[in-house]
C-alpha cells in the first residue's frame, strides 16, 4: 500500500531532507585527493547531530556506516573506512537521515580533481536521468512514466541502467512501497497522487547493467568493472509541481 503523507508529515520530511542537503553540500566541499572516506562519515554525523536528527542506515540491516561511500566501479552500498579519495576518482555519496520520525534520502555523484572525459559524461548523464524522472513525478502521471523517463535518458545516450536496485517510497520508514525501478513502460504501474513520498535513484552505468556484491557482504560492484554513478532526491507528488524535499534552499543555514 503507498502512504499519502498528511501536510503535518510533508513539514518533518521536508526537514529531514532539508538536513540531508545539507550534509551532502557540506560533503561535497570536503572532496579532494587525499581524503579518507572514513572522514566523510565522521563529518556527517557530526551534522545530523547537531541538527537534532540521527542517520538512516548506521546499523540499518547491519550497514556499520551514515553514509554510503562508492567509488568508481562500486554501484551502491560502498562501507566508508581508510581508502582514500585519489585524483580522476569518481565518489558516489548515499546518505539520509531521519527527523521526528521522518526519513530524507539522498545520493550525489562527484569527481575527484581531474575525472576523465567518460567519468564527467556519465556523471551529467545520471543527473539528467534524475531530473527527467522528476519531470514525470506529477499527480495523473503513472509510476511507469518514472521508470521509462530514467531508462530512455540513459540509454539513448549509450549507458545502461541498473536493474537489481530500485527507488522506493519513503517516509515514517527509509523504505516503503512501492518500488520504483529504473527501468520501464509508460502508463504502468500506480496512479501518482499528491502527498505520495518517494526517493528516487537512478544508477546508470557505462557498460553492462549487471552487478554484484562484493565479499564484504555490502559493496555493490559493475560486474565489467566498468564506472557507475548514482543520484538521488525525495520528492513529494503534490497538485502542480513535484517539490524536491532533499534540495538545500536559498539563504537556509549553511553553517555545518
Ligand atoms: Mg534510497
Amino acid at each position: 500500500m503507498v502512504i499519502r503523507k498528511s501536510n503535518r508529515e510533508l513539514a518533518l520530511m521536508r526537514e529531514a531532507g532539508r538536513i540531508v542537503a545539507l550534509t551532502h553540500a557540506r560533503l561535497k566541499e570536503r572532496i579532494e585527493p587525499g581524503l579518507t572516506t572514513a572522514e566523510l562519515d565522521s563529518q556527517a554525523n557530526e551534522i545530523v547531530a547537531k541538527h537534532g536528527a540521527t542517520p538512516s542506515f548506521l546499523r540499518y540491516r547491519g550497514f556499520p556506516a551514515s553514509v554510503c561511500v562508492s567509488i568508481n566501479e562500486q554501484v551502491v552500498h560502498g562501507i566508508p573506512g581508510p581508502r582514500v579519495l585519489e585524483e580522476g576518482d569518481m565518489v558516489s555519496l548515499d546518505f539520509g537521515a531521519i527527523y521526528q520520525g521522518y526519513h530524507g534520502d539522498a545520493a550525489i555523484t562527484v569527481g575527484v580533481g581531474r575525472i576523465s572525459e567518460e567519468a564527467r559524461r556519465l556523471i551529467e548523464t545520471t543527473r539528467g536521468t534524475l531530473e527527467a524522472a522528476i519531470g514525470q513525478a506529477t499527480a495523473g502521471n503513472y509510476l511507469g512514466d518514472i521508470s521509462w523517463a530514467i531508462q530512455d535518458y540513459a540509454e539513448s545516450r549509450g549507458f545502461s541502467v541498473v536493474r537489481q536496485y530500485v527507488g522506493h517510497g519513503i517516509g515514517r520508514n527509509m523504505h516503503e512501497d512501492p518500488q520504483i525501478p529504473n527501468y520501464g513502460q509508460r502508463g504502468r504501474g500506480i496512479l501518482l497522487k499528491p502527498g505520495m513520498t518517494f526517493a528516487l535513484e537512478p544508477m546508470v552505468n557505462v557498460g553492462t547493467y549487471l552487478t554484484r556484491v562484493l565479499d564484504d557482504g555490502w559493496t555493490v560492484v559493475t560486474e565489467d568493472g566498468e564506472l557507475s554513478a548514482h543520484f538521488e532526491h525525495t520528492i513529494a507528488i503534490t497538485e502542480g509541481e513535484p517539490e524536491i524535499l532533499t534540495l538545500l534552499q536559498e539563504g537556509c543555514d549553511h553553517e555545518s
